[in-house]
């Protein structure tokens, strides 16, 4: 049997929610697909003297509640239902989180691991040139998201400014500091992630200094949030992966040492002390919180009856299927949703957008302090509703997104 695409679970997500508020169908009508979507043929001159060309596509979902913003994905099994969907769960996201601010996403179907720093900047560059004309502070707002780096966003700013004839930080937030990034913005996701674990815990009476968490995906929303989830909580690591596979120490994993082991390996595999385990195998350990870190589609009827954690909090976007989501529920698995335990890194975004219009910057404590009280206004939002209408957290916070899209479109008159 064909397995559902990202498009169709986030599709299924929203009717569910439709059916819970009662919506109209001309809204749903509206709220199923994007408002608009851009393919483009990337041309790269490779440092071979040779030509490729890559597929580039930026998606706007939804615009009502302010601009759109969404993060940008190199990789190579890229697609557009992808994109479709995370551009879909943007727009709920920034919604749930009360930013003004719609949903976008964009990507390149490539492999930057294959490629040499000088093609990635003219790759980066070579994406702006196309699609400028769809894109601006005020339009829709690019960010990083799988596979691309702060370095990436300042190519891609300093691409559009060139074209502009002016400066505009605004366009790319996740830019590196120097260049109108946000003090914090690199751990946003992971800091964020960590404020609704520390809520859900309180909700659960969990003592976090004595859990043990295995993290799924080691990039740039995993590899801090290991980290942090041990500085802060004082909580045992004791499995981490990444796309080559997991490693495993059931007391406990010195995680800046997996780091430095990563950084001179490309991989946390092999890392001293450490038995190797499956991407698979580690979501299904005997932990007390699972992080799920990498990409959609992981959890999925096959394996969600053999999850033992009593907590999965989604970084990712879009790891658990809906199938699996009934699966979980049913077996009393506390589900920290993607949309909203992801945010951290689109809300520190939307802090970056405000600081290079101010052009007045705030140091990281601050960033922090803010994103705290979003993200612990948003949990219990969250809460409270998924309890009112008895559903899940996923549909809790669905409700309360889909409402305010919802609302903001009939202020609007668009129906
Ligand atoms: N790519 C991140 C996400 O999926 C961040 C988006 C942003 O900062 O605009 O939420």
């Amino acid at each position: 049997m064909q397995q559902t695409t990202p498009f169709e679970m986030a599709q299924e997500q929203l009717y569910a929610c439709a059916e819970i508020l009662n919506l109209e169908d001309d809204v749903v009508r509206i709220l199923e697909e994007p408002m608009q979507q851009v393919q483009v043929s990337v041309p790269l001159k490779m440092d071979n003297g040779t030509t490729r060309v890559f597929p580039g596509f930026r998606i706007l979902y939804n615009n009502v509640l302010g601009p759109a913003k969404g993060g940008i994905r190199f990789h190579p099994e890229e697609t557009v239902d992808t994109i479709k969907a995370l551009s879909a769960w943007m727009t709920w996201k920034c919604a749930l989180l009360n930013l003004p601010l719609g949903g976008g996403k964009g990507g390149i179907i490539c492999n930057p691991k294959e490629l040499s720093e000088h093609e990635l900047e003219r790759l980066s560059r070579a994406y702006i040139d196309r699609i400028w004309k769809f894109i601006g502070p005020e339009v829709d707002i690019l960010a990083p998201d799988v596979y691309t780096t702060p370095e990436i966003m300042a190519w891609m700013m300093d691409e559009y400014s060139k074209i502009s004839g002016k400066n505009q930080f605004g366009v790319v937030t996740g830019k590196p500091v120097l260049v109108g990034g946000s003090a914090g913005r690199s751990v946003a996701t992971a800091m964020g992630g960590m404020y609704t674990i520390r809520e859900a815990s309180k909700e659960l009476d969990i003592d976090l200094s004595k859990t043990t968490i295995a993290v799924q995906g080691f990039g740039n929303a995993g590899a801090p949030a290991a980290r942090l989830s041990q500085e802060l909580f004082g909580a045992e690591i004791v499995a981490v992966s990444d796309s080559k596979g997991g490693i495993y120490n059931p007391d406990g994993l010195n995680v800046e040492q997996v780091i430095e082991h990563k950084a001179k390996t490309k991989s946390v595999i092999n890392a001293p002390n450490t038995k190797t385990i499956t991407n698979s195998e580690i979501l299904e350990l005997d932990v007390d919180i699972i992080i799920a870190a990498a990409l959609n589609n992981v959890i999925t009827k096959e394996n969600a009856g053999n999850i033992q954690a009593k907590v999965l909090a989604e970084l990712a976007n879009g790891p658990t299927t809906p199938e699996a989501d009934e699966i979980l529920l049913k077996n009393g698995v506390h589900v920290i949703p993607d949309i909203l335990c992801n945010a951290g890194g689109v809300t520190a975004s939307y802090f970056e957008m405000v600081q290079n219009r101010y052009m007045f910057y705030w140091t990281a404590e601050e960033v922090y302090q803010r994103l705290d009280k979003k993200m612990t206004t948003a949990y219990h939002e969250v809460l409270y509703t998924s309890k009112k209408y008895g559903v899940n957290m996923r549909m809790g916070a669905y409700v309360v997104a889909v409402s305010r899209v919802v609302d903001a479109m009939k202020l609007r008159g668009w129906v």
